[in-house]
């Protein structure tokens, strides 16, 4: 039996896509990086955990007076709650958030005297960090390449046909394998500015996408 040739698709193969992706995301957002401020990885991980499902730049507003009152894992294990709390009441879900803060100093002051660990499976033992804040923390505050899939990141590689998945750590193991490594925090921050800029996710501004043509989101909105 012949069997019929395979159809071409008009789309490179995935690893040759991320390349031409990674170029034009280049050209279009040669600013990109992590938008939220800090000078150390305990600043850091402050910071990702206020920044769940708030703005980043809110988050960089009331950080600068946080880090200069709490310089130390231990300051925030041992300061009262309600005091946290009042000193990031700006940011959405803020006892929550001041709960989890003070968790997650308790467990680096017993376990990690105190230090940000550097190792992702240290990282995953502390309250509240997750494979994306651990590997946004290793990419950003310990120059590791590691992919950090938060929203932006999701949502974009879908659209983009570089995953099927919906799960996060399963998307970060489809990127892990087309991704360069050298480029991995690098592809994550454009397609983080691209999400903000272009492809938003209620409408994306796809006619004016400079990877229209490398994208295979079937919802492509029109001229
Ligand atoms: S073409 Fe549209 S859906 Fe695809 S990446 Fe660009 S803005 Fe997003």
């Amino acid at each position: 039996m012949v069997r019929a040739k395979p159809k071409k698709s008009k789309f490179p193969a995935d690893k040759a896509r991320v390349k031409k992706i990674t170029s034009k995301l280049n050209r279009a957002h040669p600013d990109a990086k992590l938008d939220l401020d800090f000078s150390n990885p305990l600043e850091l991980l402050i910071a990702l955990i206020l920044a769940a499902q708030a703005r980043d730049d809110l988050v960089n507003q009331v950080t600068p007076a946080l880090f200069a009152k709490y310089r130390h894992a231990k300051d925030y294990a041992s300061a009262p709650p309600e005091q946290l709390s009042a000193d990031i009441r700006r940011i959405n879900f803020y006892r929550v958030k001041s709960g989890r803060i003070k968790n997650c100093c308790a467990e680096l002051v017993r376990s990690f005297k105190g230090e940000v660990p550097r190792k992702l499976d240290d990282l995953l033992t502390l309250p509240g960090v997750g494979r994306k804040t651990a590997n946004i923390l290793l990419g950003n505050a310990f120059g590791r390449q590691a992919i950090g899939v938060d929203t932006h990141v999701m949502r974009l590689s879908q659209r983009l046909g570089l995953t099927r998945n919906t799960n996060p750590d399963k998307i970060e193991f489809d990127l892990t394998a087309i991704v360069p490594e050298k480029q991995r925090v690098r592809f994550c921050h454009l397609l983080q500015y691209h999400g903000r800029r272009v492809c938003f996710a209620k409408k994306p501004r796809c006619p004016e996408c400079t990877i229209n043509d490398l994208c295979r989101y079937p919802d492509k909105t029109k001229a």
